[in-house]
């Protein structure tokens, strides 16, 4: 059994640098189910894709805190050696009462590594909303190794999302691509229905439900209104349009690139992931340079403004895919967002969550490996 647990920063550079070994936590409900061989995926309280894998060695079992520091040295416990190891620092955690009515478990752990698998973005779009389709995406990342798979589908998907389209209707071909049976085929309250269902289940690996939602500042109004009841784990915005205009599509030389300079769409692209950022609506990013998909560049040098994105990602505490979509499914040879972007993010401190944007079950996890690593790396 694999347990997802939360750690302050201080604890978790101690369990990182290995003098921290014992982990305390109040024996409750969740906890009595921790047995010695199980897994333990620390995750950084200041980012949650920075992750300790451990392993549970030892288990320990005391009445209260006072108990536990008797038997244990100050440096297991994660204190530093010129720190004072005291009881009562627990109570900052736990109370007095809940103490009393559980006790206290010492887990002692063995650290495996620090890599965290995660697709952070797979779409159910082209199949059916329920468990059996879900769980083919799951087995999928369980067989690549892959610690944790999100599930989100397009806004599009969801009849609550019309009016946020009509917008892009103006364009002939944008109205047929948008009376495709596929388009919002869905009601919100059917997506719940089996977040609930999967919820239930105990999965090996981390399955979190979010959004991708097609942002465009005219829109931003609507959005606003729909985002705010909306019950899911994450939201990830995204550009998919400049002026209303699909930049993406098959169709999008005809109407953008063959038109516009490609100065001018780059420019107006990273407005309105400037606006989408400050808009406070979302937690990720999606795909941050997927406008380069067709190997179109700008004549201008791109660091200014991926510095200015960086920034205002860090300000709004968002996280920023690092997306392989575009390189297996449009064949752009970048794996994931260029070195430029991810420099420019990394010198920032920007949190990076990794993503294949699969639309098939065959597709989740594809590069995220690769990916995952560039980012350390960089
Ligand atoms: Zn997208
Ligand atoms: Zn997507």
């Amino acid at each position: 059994m694999r347990h997802d647990m939360d750690l302050y920063a201080g604890s978790f550079e101690a369990v990182r640098s290995g003098l921290k070994t014992i982990e305390m936590r109040l024996n409750d409900e969740k906890r009595q189910k921790i047995r010695v061989d199980d897994l333990v995926f620390f995750h950084s309280s200041k980012n949650e894709y920075d992750v300790i894998h451990c392993k549970v060695k030892e288990l320990y079992h005391y009445k209260d805190f006072y108990e536990a520091y008797d038997r244990h040295g100050k440096t297991e416990l994660g204190y530093k050696e010129d720190e004072t190891a005291d009881p009562s620092d627990m109570y900052a955690y736990y109370s007095k009462e809940k103490i009393e009515r559980y006790g206290v478990l010492l887990i002692r752990i063995e650290k495996i590594d620090d890599i965290y698998l995660c697709d952070g973005h797979v779409h159910l779009e082209h199949g059916p909303l329920n468990k059996e389709y879900a769980l083919r995406f799951i087995e999928e990342g369980i067989r690549k190794g892959l610690d944790e798979v999100d599930i989100l589908d397009h806004s599009h998907r969801f009849i609550e999302f019309k009016g946020c389209y009509e917008h892009l209707r103006r364009y002939r071909e944008q109205d047929v691509w948008l009376n495709k049976p596929t388009k919002f085929q869905n009601s919100l309250d059917e997506y719940y229905e089996l977040i609930e269902e999967m919820r239930k289940m105990d999965l090996p690996i981390r399955v979190k439900f979010g959004l991708e939602v097609c942002y465009s500042s005219n829109t931003e109004a609507m959005l606003r209104q729909i985002l705010k009841d909306v019950k899911a784990d994450f939201l990830t915005g995204a550009i998919h349009s400049i002026d209303s205009i699909l930049y993406d599509m098959p169709f999008s030389d005809k109407l953008l690139w063959d038109v516009w300079d490609s100065d001018e769409i780059y420019r107006r692209y990273y407005e309105e992931v400037s606006c989408l950022i400050r808009s406070g609506l979302f937690d990720r990013l999606a795909h941050p340079d997927q406008l380069k998909l067709f190997g179109i560049y700008p004549s201008y040098d791109m660091n200014e403004t991926y510095d200015r994105i960086a920034k205002e990602l860090t300000e709004a505490g968002m996280f920023a895919e690092n997306n392989s979509g575009i390189h297996y499914r449009y064949g752009h040879e970048d794996i994931g967002i260029s070195d430029e972007m991810l420099k420019s993010f990394r010198r920032n401190g920007v949190h990076m969550v990794c993503a294949s944007d699969a639309h098939k079950p065959e597709d989740v996890g594809t590069d995220i490996h690769e990916v995952t690593m560039r980012n350390r790396e960089i």
